[in-house]
């Protein structure tokens, strides 16, 4: 799960660190309004789950109401496109109105999961500011790691490192920055984020230290535990389908092809989608309606999947476990009658009461259903039927 920067801001402020006075806004009037609040200069900033937004024209230094309103009403107005979004870009719904600071120099600070060494690591650099990624490639000795033992957290010497590393010289600074650093590492196991970034870290020519903007991912086995969390969460910014899928307890993942899956079991909608490829298709989607899925589970499984334009052709693909094939045939035949099928459907059932199955599929008679009798055949009966 992801947040807003706003929301990130809140997080950051709670845990101590030091964060430039702001307000959200929904529309231009709210915006120019937030301005006559705060005063002097301030940046408006879109708020989407994308980064980017400098380069992107989406974060703007506005020293009047008008100038302020003009940045609105561009950001509320054209979708912005950066290097993170797709070339359809994103919609920002909500815009910040932040007191704007003077910048003297712009440091990075972060804490991400480190699969690897199956601990998290905090990065710091002196190189902060909008393209940590080129610095990463091109000078990645700038960039100074410590890992943090997932128990004993972050350490005093540790805090000692990151911070020199930033090169800092003023006491009070040095502190300030080890006292934002301790904040963001509280938050990261405070909430189970997957990453805490503060990008850019800045320090004013007064030698104050803070941050001024923010990104959070968290582990999204983890939201239940936070209610803070579930009240940030954001559907309008989820892909609709997928929702709907959670809704349900299904597991659905949109993909761009036109071949629907539906599957049961994460490890078979693989092979499957392994299978599509190696046939010439492409999956349209990951759908994994779960072990124990029952006949309504099945039913919105087919709805979601056609409801899909791009789809045109779905293959139906259950290994009866713990999942009946003749619950799934009995979905399928209520799905038919319910929505009927205007594109193909290739069905490959096996095991738990799969000759009950095809008995039901073969009484019901459906139109364009078509059996098949492994994966394989399956797999190159939907690639020939939508090619
Ligand atoms: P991002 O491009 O999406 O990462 O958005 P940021 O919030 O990091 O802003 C991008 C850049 O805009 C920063 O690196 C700063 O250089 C600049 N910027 C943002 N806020 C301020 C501010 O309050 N004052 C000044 N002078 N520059 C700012
Ligand atoms: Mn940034």
């Amino acid at each position: 799960m992801k947040i807003h920067e706003y929301q990130a801001r809140e997080l950051l402020a709670d845990a101590g660190v030091p964060v430039p006075a702001s307000s959200v806004v929904e529309n231009v009037d709210q915006a120019v309004q937030a301005y006559d609040k705060i005063g002097g200069m301030v940046v408006v900033k879109a708020q989407v789950f994308a980064g980017g937004r400098g380069k992107a024209g989406f974060v703007k230094l506005c020293n009047t109401a008008d100038e302020v309103k003009t940045a609105a009403e561009f950001m509320f107005n054209n979708r912005m496109i950066s290097n993170q979004t797709g070339p359809e870009g994103v919609e920002a719904k909500k815009l910040l109105v932040a007191k704007a600071v003077d910048i003297e120099s712009e440091y990075y600070m972060a804490v991400v999961l480190d699969r690897t060494k199956r601990c998290p690591v905090v990065m710091v650099s002196r190189e902060g500011g909008v393209e940590i990624e080129v610095v990463a490639d091109e000078n990645p000795d700038a960039i100074v790691k410590q890992w943090l033992d997932p128990h004993l957290g972050l350490m005093g010497f540790q805090v000692t490192k990151l911070v020199a590393a930033l090169g800092l010289t003023e006491k009070d600074q040095i502190k300030a920055a080890g006292k934002v650093l301790r904040g963001l590492v509280k938050v990261f196991y405070q909430y189970d984020c997957a990453l805490a970034e503060i990008n850019p870290l800045i320090r004013t020519p007064e030698g104050e230290i803070l941050a001024i903007d923010a990104k959070m991912n968290f582990d999204d086995n983890a939201v239940f535990r936070h209610k803070r969390l579930q009240e940030m969460f954001d559907p309008s910014e989820e892909n609709p389908k997928e929702l709907r899928a959670q809704e349900h307890n299904l597991t659905y993942i949109d993909l761009d092809g036109n071949i629907g899956c539906l599957v049961n079991g994460a490890g078979l909608a693989m092979g499957t989608m392994d299978l599509i490829k190696l046939h010439g298709g492409e999956p349209a989607n990951f759908l994994d309606v779960g072990g124990s899925v029952t006949k309504e589970g099945a039913i919105e499984a087919f709805r979601i999947i056609l409801d899909d334009p791009e789809v045109t052709g779905v293959l139906v693909n259950i290994f009866g476990g713990i999942a009946k094939c003749d619950t799934i045939a009995e979905a399928l035949i209520a799905a038919a009658n319910e929505i009927g099928f205007k594109v193909p459907v290739v069905v490959r059932l096996e095991g738990t009461n799969v000759e009950r199955a095809r008995e039901l599929l073969k009484e019901a008679n459906i139109d364009q259903l078509i059996p098949a009798d492994d994966l394989t055949d399956a797999a190159k009966k939907v690639c020939a039927k939508v090619a």
